[in-house]
């Protein structure tokens, strides 16, 4: 079928979580410009039905079959067809009617669906930074065959990519570009003596001083993997070599990142800390609409400050980087690493400060491998979580 109306047709995948709401929150200020075609989550079925009966949706994909369950027996009068499981996601994701889909699943979890736009040939707006760090040349490779347009939604990432001259694709050289300086907040961490990261909790790491966000990117923005994954996701959005990123601590998040010409131009992206920036940005691109985000108030902040990183501090950050070099499987295993420890460290089965020896001894056991094709990037992914689920286990024995 054919998109039928002049309105784009959006399909969210993980629309219960933090960057899902954010949105429909746009989408619900530009009803004129955008229609909620289909919702995608995990198991939150309860704030899936506050989201049906708002946007009223044609379609819904649950990943569990109880919250599906508990959901169809809830609509009552709505037409909203609600379907279980990966396939289905894929299906939406690919299905004719959409014209843009928001790539918002947490994790590797969203690699399938996400895929599946791309090869669809969707206009993609991918918050999911962990598919591209997995898949890294395979999707890119996709979205030039399949025409897609890719925009990105990390807020770094959308600030670049505003501050770019087009035909940065070509190489960063050939458009002037000495380096792209990614800006990060240094978390909340920042000035906390490494000797207490030991006794670090859940709650503590989850509490961002500047974003508020779901809580496996708080963990990641807390040990600076988050910057880690984005400095791989940058180098593969803007086709630059890793020694043409600088990472740059900026705590107060108010310049989003920037771009340093060889004249000695350097470009910024302000803004206040909100998604919904990045979000309006990239749906209504290459126009500008609302986005219910305050007005910046340069003269209320006062001042910016900038600082170096300190790698001992952030070790997720150095393994990262480490890992963009190694190219090949490194990044897909370095994530799925991460992902393991992160998930053991918020089911306190894993003390903070171990998360990135977990990670590191995995990339340690095993080897680098090619990665030509999605079957050994993902028999990469799956050694490296059973790899470092043997971590996490070893690490709770030396406790
Ligand atoms: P949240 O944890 O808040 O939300 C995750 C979403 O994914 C939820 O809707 C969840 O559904 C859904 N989900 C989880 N597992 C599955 C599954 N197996 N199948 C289908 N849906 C699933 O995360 P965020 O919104 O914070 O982050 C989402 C992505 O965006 C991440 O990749 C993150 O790195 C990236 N990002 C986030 C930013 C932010 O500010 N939050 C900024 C930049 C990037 P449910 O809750 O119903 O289980």
């Amino acid at each position: 079928m054919a998109a039928s109306c002049s309105r784009q047709q959006v399909c969210i995948l993980g629309s219960t979580g933090s960057i899902g709401k954010s949105t429909l929150d746009v989408i619900a200020r530009n009803p004129e410009q955008f229609a909620v075609h289909s919702l995608v989550a995990g198991v939150n079925w309860q704030v899936m039905l506050e989201q049906v009966r708002q946007f009223r949706p044609r379609y819904v994909v649950m990943n569990d079959e109880q919250a599906a369950k508990a959901l169809r027996a809830s609509l009552g009068a709505f037409d909203t067809e609600v379907y279980v499981g990966v396939d289905a996601m894929v299906q939406l994701a690919s299905d004719p009617e959409v014209d843009v889909v928001m790539a918002a699943i947490v994790g590797a979890a969203g690699l399938a669906p996400t895929m599946a736009a791309v090869h669809a040939g969707k206009k993609i707006l991918l918050a999911n930074k962990e598919t591209l760090v997995i898949t890294g040349s395979l999707f890119m490779e996709a979205v030039k065959t399949s025409g897609s347009v890719l925009l990105p939604i990390d807020s770094e990432h959308n600030a670049i990519f505003q501050c770019l001259p087009s035909g940065y694709g070509a190489g960063l050289e050939q458009v002037g570009v000495r380096r792209i300086l990614l800006t990060a907040s240094g978390g909340p961490f920042r000035q906390s003596p490494v000797a207490s990261f030991p006794s670090v909790t859940p709650e503590q790491a989850c509490a961002h001083p500047n974003w508020s966000m779901g809580r496996k990117i708080s963990v990641d923005s807390a040990t600076m993997m988050n910057k880690g994954l984005e400095f791989i996701e940058a180098c593969w959005l803007f086709n630059a070599r890793p020694e043409q990123i600088d990472v740059v601590i900026h705590p107060q998040s108010i310049i989003h990142s920037m771009v340093d010409y060889e004249d000695g131009s350097v470009l910024a992206q302000l803004g206040n800390p909100d998604m919904r920036t990045p979000i309006a940005h990239a749906l209504a691109w290459p126009r500008r609409i609302p986005s219910g985000v305050a007005p910046l108030s340069l003269a209320d902040i006062g001042k910016l400050e900038f600082q170096a990183p300190d790698m001992a501090r952030y070790r997720c950050l150095k393994l990262a980087q480490d890992a963009a070099r190694s190219g090949g499987t490194a990044a897909a295993m370095l994530n799925a690493a991460n992902e393991i420890a992160v998930d053991a460290f918020l089911h306190r089965k894993l003390r903070f400060d171990r998360i990135p020896e977990v990670i590191d001894a995995t990339l340690q056991t095993l080897p680098v491998m090619n990665a030509s094709d999605l079957e050994q990037v993902m028999a990469a992914d799956r050694q490296a979580r059973s790899t470092a689920q043997q971590q996490v286990a070893h690490a709770q024995n030396a406790s």
